[in-house]
């Protein structure tokens, strides 16, 4: 079960462990990002000193004008209304293979919600939140795309799905280039497991796909099984899902085991239903039992192994939360 993973290319707002280019010329600091800093092609890019502003600089806001968000820095009342949009538009227009965005979260200008919208430039409460600039734009651009902020990150299960998400579009990324029916029949085979911890609707739907019975041309059946990809990793993979392919898979191996082995893993499975325990202590359980009984149908499941094994997350015991982070 070693594998090789391709690594994703990801834009990170620059800040975040790359840069001190903040307005106060500090950096965010992301333990997550420094895990990945080895496994990912990152681009980082700060808007603000893309547009011309300096390090340090004084802090800008937007501002709701006309029903239009500005770009206002209160001090000069300067507007980089249209100097940021045309960066955005310019910078996300020349970029390629991306498989994802990591944002500054509540950034007038790089923010994916959360960012404070003002009535006026003069000190005053916000009036509602939402997308800054480049994050708008982003989110327009990238619609499918994993699109995070390093604070929801800090969240153990958002990390998992964004993780796996990203990791599972990079792969895909490669049958695309390949442009061979009998790589996506593997990547679907491989990730047939993965898939089913996000629900059986479009496992089936991509499974139908592939199976071409419209005897349609590679190009659309590419097209067609990416955009299906992208509805089935619209929101994380519930935890009843996640069990239910554990005891799927546990299904091939559990005639080999004695009593003292299946009662460990129905425990485990229970512990990390009541986020006791990560869901890599049962994955992992099933996994050994996979390699020992040498079990050829699961043993190239990403569903085991979605992403590099150093970035996974020991203390995700919240992925079992109810709680809906995709909305
Ligand atoms: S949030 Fe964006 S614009 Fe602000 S400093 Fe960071 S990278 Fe630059």
């Amino acid at each position: 079960m070693v594998k090789s993973f391709i690594k994703p290319n990801i834009v990170i707002s620059r800040c975040i462990e790359f840069d001190k280019c903040r307005y106060n010329a500090q950096i965010i600091s992301s333990d997550f990002v420094k895990k990945l800093k080895p496994h990912f092609n990152f681009i980082a890019v700060c808007p603000e000193v893309e547009i011309g502003l300096g390090i340090p600089r004084s802090a800008v806001r937007v501002v709701l004008n006309n029903k239009k968000k500005q770009l206002i820095q209160p001090e000069t009342n300067k507007n980089f209304t249209e100097e940021m949009n045309e960066f955005c538009i310019d910078f996300l227009n020349h970029i390629e293979n991306i498989d994802g965005f990591i944002l500054k979260s509540r950034s007038p200008s790089c923010g994916i919600k959360d960012v404070r919208i003002y009535p006026k430039s003069e000190k005053t409460a916000p009036i509602y939140r939402e997308s800054g600039f480049l994050g708008e734009h982003v989110l327009k651009f990238f619609t499918n795309s994993s699109i995070e902020d390093e604070a929801r990150l800090r969240n153990p299960a958002i990390r998992e799905h964004f993780l796996r998400k990203i990791y599972t579009m990079s792969s895909f990324r490669k049958v695309i280039k390949s442009s061979d029916i009998n790589e996506l029949i593997k990547f679907h085979s491989e990730n047939k497991f993965l898939l089913l911890s996000y629900g059986q609707k479009y496992l089936k739907k991509l499974g139908q796909i592939v199976a071409n019975n419209k005897k349609q041309s590679l190009k659309t059946i590419l097209e067609e099984y990416e955009q299906n990809l992208y509805l089935a990793f619209n929101k994380g993979a519930r935890c009843t899902n996640n069990i239910n392919v554990l005891q799927h898979t546990f299904g091939y191996v559990s005639n080999n085991l004695n009593s003292d082995e299946k009662k460990m893993f129905i425990d485990s499975i229970t512990d990390f239903r009541n986020g006791r325990i990560s869901l890599s202590v049962p994955l992992n359980l099933i996994k050994s039992w996979v390699l020992r009984f040498d079990v050829e149908y699961l043993r190239n499941q990403t569903f085991f192994e979605p992403y590099p094994l150093e970035l996974l997350d020991a203390n995700a015991i919240s992925i079992c939360s109810l709680r809906e982070y995709w909305q």
